[in-house]
This record gives C-alpha cells, structure tokens and sequence, in this order.
C-alpha cells in the first residue's frame, strides 16, 4: 500500500499531526471549512489544503487519516477512508456508558455513577455524550438541579464530582514497538469554572452562575515522579481491556486517561479519550517527558508518523490502520 500522504481536518490538532508527519518525511494534507483555509495554507509544511466540499475519498487513494477531536464531536467519517487507529474504539469513545464498563474492566478507579436523580445524595456532574470540550455539561448537587439538567437530554451521564487536582496523561501505545510511552501530562484551563475561583466568595453568591467546562486552552504540566509507574500501569491496564471491549485490536496510537487526582493520591478516571487530544499541542518540540525516551523533538505528531513510517518499512500498514 502506498500511505505516503497524511491527511486530517483542519482543527483541534491538526498543525501538530501535519508537523510531525513533514519531519518524518511524508506528504501532508488539510481538509479545511473555507473560513480557515488561508489560516492553514501559511504553513510550509502543510503541502495542500483542500475545501471539505470538495474533498472526494476516491480522488485520493494513499491517504491516510489522523482522526482526532473534531472527528469524534463533528462525527465526520469516511468508511472509504484509511485510519490511523481502530475505529472501533473511536465509536466506543462516544458512549460513555460504554466507556465505564471499560475503565472497570481495566480495574481502575472511576467516579460513581447515578442512574437516576432521585438516588443523587452529593455533587454530580451531568456529561451530554461525545467529545465537545467540555461544553454542555453541567454541576448540581441535587435531585432537582439534576432533573432540570437532564430534561430534554437523550444521552448523558450522570457522575459523582471529584474534588481534587485535574491531571490528564497523554499516552501512545505502539504495536510495532510493542510498548507504551507516556508522551506528557497537562491540566485543561476551562471558562467559567476557572473564572469563578478568581472572585470572592461573597460576589459568586450574588451571582447566578452555573459554571461551564467549554475548554478554551491546556496548561503544561509535570507530576510527582512516584505519580508515574502508577499513570504507566493504568495505561497498561487500559490496553489490556481494550482488546474485550473492541476486539480484536483493542486501542493503539494516542490516547488519554482524563483524571483528577485525591488528597490521597487516588487517580480516578473521569474519562478517556481514544485518540490524539488538543493538550498534545503544548509539545511541538517534545515534552519533558519525550526528552528521556527519544533523543530528537518527539511531538505526539511526529510519534504518530513515526509509527506509520516504521509500519510501512515493516510492511504492517494493515495492522494499525482500519
Ligand atoms: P475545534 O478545534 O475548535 O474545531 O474543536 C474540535 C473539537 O475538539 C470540539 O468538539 C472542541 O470542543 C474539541 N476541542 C478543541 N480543542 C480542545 C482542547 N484543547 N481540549 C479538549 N477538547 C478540545
Ligand atoms: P471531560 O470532558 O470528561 O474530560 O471533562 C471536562 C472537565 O470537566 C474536566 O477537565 C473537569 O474540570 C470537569 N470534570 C469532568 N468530570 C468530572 C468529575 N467527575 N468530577 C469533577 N470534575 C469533572
């Protein structure tokens, strides 16, 4: 198979995919909405961005997709289409139901769940399903608050809220190296739950705020040294499951364990995303962490392509594409 061009949609982390696949060697191609088709054809290493209107699979053979958030919140997908990762897995994502069963399955810690509001005795937080950034969801702390959050919903979740520090890790797991790296960890800076900690107490009680999530950007992060084989053996754990719940390949490539960390140090998983995630752009150069397993700028971009570019060398394109 010739996959020498890859391809993604413009957005979310796409300047980071389309860097590293270019330092690796590869041709690069933007499917872009008009409004920022001249944003992204600034960059030297984006050989070609095309209009999404005008995109046609068929016109384009060897291409090989990096889905990643905008995939999954936009549902944009091309059975014609070659991916990187296990589609599987990406439809999974969606159903946070689904992905409960898995974080169980893989034997780490995960916040209870309610099924309906009359059983909620403390904070929750109502999760609509599929990756929006954090928008649309919404905190209560109790029944009614709940039942107003859940009107007109189809698809939610309703989970325990976790007091503690918001810890996400990104990870990569390679089928041709047959190992897991953990690329670099960042905490997400989002709209008015980090702007309402900024005002006295005594105002946010004159106001009527329901705090929102909507992410708007990634803060850099590092953890507690001890933090690591802990985060390594979720990670493990979390592949291993994965062969159960999207058989038989499970997940591979990017991922990332959303957590938010006790007083205890207990890590509990609020949720995992199973594909490259937006805090990867912290890393263009490599992160603290890339430092010490590679000995060139390893962005989670250029990982990507480096994986793919060793598959082809190996003639293992089919085993980590679908
Ligand atoms: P955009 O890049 O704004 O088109 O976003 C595409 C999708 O990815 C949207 O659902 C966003 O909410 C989500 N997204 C974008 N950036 C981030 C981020 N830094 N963290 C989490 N989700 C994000
Ligand atoms: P998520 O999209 O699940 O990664 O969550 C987005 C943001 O919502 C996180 O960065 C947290 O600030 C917050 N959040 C999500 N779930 C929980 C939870 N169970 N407890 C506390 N905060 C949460």
């Amino acid at each position: 198979m010739k996959a020498h061009t890859i391809a993604t949609i413009a957005s979310h982390s796409c300047l980071q995919i389309l860097h590293g696949a270019k330092q690796e060697g590869f041709s690069t191609l933007a499917i872009a909405q008009p409004a920022v088709a001249a944003f992204y054809r600034q960059f030297s290493f984006i050989d070609r961005v095309i209009l999404l209107k005008e995109f046609r699979t068929e016109d384009h053979r060897s291409l090989l997709f990096v889905p990643h958030g905008s995939f999954v919140a936009y549902g944009i997908e091309d059975r014609q289409a070659k991916y990187f990762g296990n589609r599987k897995v990406l439809e999974i994502e969606a159903d946070r139901n689904v992905q409960d069963q898995w974080m169980r399955k893989a034997g780490v810690d995960v916040p209870r769940i309610f099924h309906s509001s009359e059983e909620i005795n403390r904070p929750v937080i109502v999760k609509q399903f599929g990756a929006r950034g954090g928008q649309g969801y919404t905190v209560a702390a109790n029944k009614e608050a709940v039942r107003r959050a859940v009107s007109g919903q189809k698809k939610y979740i309703i989970q325990e809220y976790i007091v503690g520090t918001p810890v996400y890790c990104q990870y990569f797991y390679s089928i041709i190296r047959n190992r897991l790296e953990i690329i670099g960890f960042d905490r997400r800076y989002e709209t008015d739950v980090d702007g309402i900690g900024r005002i006295p107490a005594s105002l946010q009680q004159t106001m009527d705020i329901n705090p929102t999530f909507t992410v708007i950007g990634n803060l850099p992060l590092v953890v507690r040294e001890s933090l690591l084989p802990k985060f390594y053996d979720m990670g493990k754990n979390v592949i291993a499951a994965s062969k159960d719940m999207a058989p038989p390949g499970g997940l591979w490539g990017p991922f990332c364990l959303e957590t938010i960390i006790m007083p205890d140090q207990r890590i509990v998983v609020i949720e995992i995303s199973a594909r490259i995630v937006a805090g990867t752009n912290l890393y263009t150069n490599g992160s603290p962490y890339t430092d010490l397993l590679f000995d060139e700028p390893m962005s989670m971009g250029r990982r990507i392509a480096r994986e793919i570019k060793e598959a082809i060398k190996k003639k293992m394109v089919e085993q980590i594409t679908t």
